[in-house]
């Protein structure tokens, strides 16, 4: 297993594991308990938007998982300035982990008032808990012939295709993203002169909206996977 990139909300990694796994994994992010907001009593709502649509858009605020074990709790909002009304505004023991998503524009002499209560939940209910995304693919090698039309460097949008002594070689293979750019351009000219061959090893990506951090979401969605799996065998043997 090798780091690629980290960021705050964002860690690339390769592994050697099955696609299946990871496809697990990738699944299981849906099984972490995440707080949202899942009830939304609105007191007044002079905004352009529809209840309704208020209601959504303030589901779908990402809040901070610290003191989510106590939910539900309740989050109160009042906003009577022109102008966008935007995530920061909601008040109470939790706060939103971005302050800055809108979630209507009130005009001169208008009002909202909102009171939101939050609820634990799970991506599969509803995509509000969901704690992030995870994406991978294959590592590949890359096969280029000698009779390679020298246009594929200019063609790959990664730019990892360079010439050397005459011949095409590739920079970094963990960047290419299978586009085939390439095998197109080599269609036109030589055909097959380069080909892409998976390799047993991903790529893997995941993101975090922001409830929890990148390695936290990836270790509780392997033990919310490993929970499923001994409760099967359990079953299984009995
Ligand atoms: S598949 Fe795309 S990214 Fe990979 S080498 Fe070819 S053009 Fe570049």
């Amino acid at each position: 297993m090798k780091i690629i990139e980290k960021k705050p909300n964002q860690i690339v990694f390769s592994a050697k594991i099955e696609d299946s796994l990871a496809n697990s994994i990738r699944r299981y992010l849906n099984n972490i308990p995440i707080i949202a907001v899942d009830e939304l009593e609105i007191i007044k709502n002079d905004s352009p938007l529809y209840d309704e649509t208020i209601a959504h858009r303030v589901g779908l605020i990402p809040l901070k998982m610290e003191k989510a074990e106590k939910a539900p709790i309740k989050l109160k909002l009042s906003a009577n300035k022109e102008g966008f009304v935007n995530s920061g505004e909601l008040k109470g023991k939790i706060k939103s982990v971005y302050e800055n998503i809108p979630i209507t524009f009130l005009n001169k002499n208008q009002e909202l008032e909102i009171v939101a209560t939050t609820k634990i939940g799970k991506g599969n209910e509803h995509s509000k808990f969901s704690p992030g995304l995870m994406f991978y693919r294959n590592i590949v090698e890359l096969k280029i012939d000698s009779n390679c039309p020298k246009e594929v460097i200019d063609a790959c949008p990664q730019n990892i295709l360079k010439s050397e002594n005459g011949k095409i070689i590739v920079v970094d293979n963990i960047k290419c993203d299978i586009c085939e750019a390439c095998i197109e351009v080599c269609s036109k000219k030589k055909k097959d002169s380069i080909k892409i061959i998976p390799t047993d090893e991903l790529v893997i990506t995941l993101e975090s909206f922001g409830q929890l951090d990148v390695n936290e979401i990836f270790k509780r969605s392997i033990d919310e996977l490993r929970k499923d799996l001994k409760d099967i065998s359990k079953k299984i043997s009995k």
